[in-house]
C-alpha cells in the first residue's frame, strides 16, 4: 500500500499545473500549487500516508458532511428534509438561480444554500453558539485533536462572501432559514475555515465507512440510516456539477472544498483523503481527482465495478 501511494503521489502531483488555487476567498489564492498529499485510514485500523499528507489546509465545503451529520443526528432526517431536497442541482456550488424557482427550498445539503441552511438549524441563537456545537461534535470524531479556525481565511471570505450572504437572505425571505440570516451565513465561514491536515481528514471520516460507527473508539457517532443517507449525498452531489465524472472515475462518496481537500469513503473499507490546492473550475483539487482516480482503480474501490 504505501509504495502504491507513493507512486501515485509522484505521478498525480504533476496534474496540479492544469488548475489553481480558488480566487474568489483571496487568502486561499496565495497556496503553492505543488503540494499534494494523501492519507488512508482502513475500517481494521491501518493507516497510510505519502506526500504532503500533514500540511494543514482549510475544510471549506468539507465541512458540510460533518455539519449534516451533526444537525442529523439532533434533529432526525424527518425534520431536515422537511427543509432541504436530496436530489443533484448540476449547478455551481454558488448558484442562486434554482433557489428562486423552488421557493427558497435547497436542492441537496452539499451545495452553499443548503449548507447554510443546515447551518441554521444548528442549536444556539448567535453564529458563536452555533459554531461552538459544531466544532464539539467535530473534536469528537477526531479525539485527541485541538481543532482551530485560520483566521485569514476566516475574514477573507467574511469580507467577501456577498453570494453566500445572498442565499442566505433569499431563503429568509421565503421563510426556510431556521435562524437570523447573519448568524447562518456567519457560523458557515467559520466551519469553511476550520484546519485539518489529510490525516485529520481521513480519521473523522472513518465513521462514515463504518456504517456511523468509528471503528478505533467503538462509539456510534450516527445512526446506520443517518450514514447511509450522508453517503447516497455525497455519491450524488458532493462534487456538485462534476459528481457524474467523480462517479464516473472515482466511484465513491465523495466531498470536494476549495481549499484543495477531497474526502472519499469507501463504505466497509476506508476513509482517503487528498489535498492539492489547485483547482479545476467546478472547484475540485485537480491533482487530488486524480490521486483518487487512480487510487480506486489501484485497489479497485468502485462501487460500481
Ligand atoms: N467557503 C466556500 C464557499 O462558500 C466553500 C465552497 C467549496 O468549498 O466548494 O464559497
Amino acid at each position: 500500500m504505501q509504495e502504491i501511494l507513493d507512486r501515485i503521489v509522484a505521478k498525480a502531483r504533476g496534474h496540479a499545473r492544469r488548475g489553481r488555487p480558488a480566487s474568489y476567498i483571496p487568502a486561499l489564492s496565495r497556496a503553492r500549487r505543488d503540494l499534494l498529499g494523501v492519507s488512508v485510514f482502513t475500517l481494521d485500523g491501518r493507516t497510510y500516508h505519502a506526500g504532503d499528507h500533514d500540511r494543514p489546509f482549510t475544510m471549506q465545503s468539507i465541512s458540510k458532511v460533518f455539519c449534516l451529520a451533526c444537525v442529523l443526528k439532533l434533529r432526525g432526517d424527518r425534520a431536515v428534509f422537511a427543509l432541504v431536497d436530496r436530489e443533484p442541482s448540476g449547478d455551481p456550488f454558488y448558484s442562486l438561480v434554482l433557489l428562486e424557482y423552488e421557493n427558497g427550498r435547497p436542492r441537496n445539503p452539499m451545495i452553499n444554500a443548503g449548507a447554510i441552511l443546515i447551518t441554521s438549524l444548528l442549536p444556539g441563537r448567535t453564529s458563536a453558539a452555533k459554531f461552538a456545537h459544531y466544532m464539539r461534535f467535530l473534536e469528537g470524531v477526531l479525539p485527541g485533536k485541538k481543532l482551530d479556525i485560520d483566521p485569514r481565511v476566516y475574514a477573507s471570505e467574511f469580507e467577501t462572501g456577498q453570494r453566500n450572504r445572498a442565499l442566505g437572505c433569499l431563503m429568509k425571505h421565503f421563510g426556510v432559514l431556521q435562524s437570523a440570516t447573519e448568524d447562518a451565513v456567519d457560523a458557515y465561514f467559520r466551519q469553511c475555515s476550520v484546519r485539518v491536515t489529510c490525516d485529520d481528514l481521513a480519521r473523522m471520516g472513518l465513521f462514515l465507512a463504518g456504517r456511523g460507527v468509528d471503528p478505533i473508539t467503538g462509539r456510534r457517532v450516527i445512526a446506520e440510516g443517518h450514514c447511509k443517507t450522508i453517503n447516497a449525498l455525497m455519491a450524488t452531489c458532493g462534487l456538485y456539477d462534476a459528481s457524474g465524472d467523480f462517479a464516473h472515475r472515482v466511484g465513491l462518496p465523495g466531498k470536494s472544498g476549495v481549499g484543495g481537500g477531497i474526502l472519499a469513503i469507501a463504505p466497509g473499507k476506508m476513509s482517503v483523503a487528498v489535498y492539492g490546492p489547485a483547482l479545476d473550475p467546478k472547484g475540485s483539487s485537480v491533482a487530488g481527482f486524480e490521486a483518487l482516480e487512480m487510487l480506486s482503480q489501484e485497489l479497485e474501490l468502485s462501487l460500481y465495478l
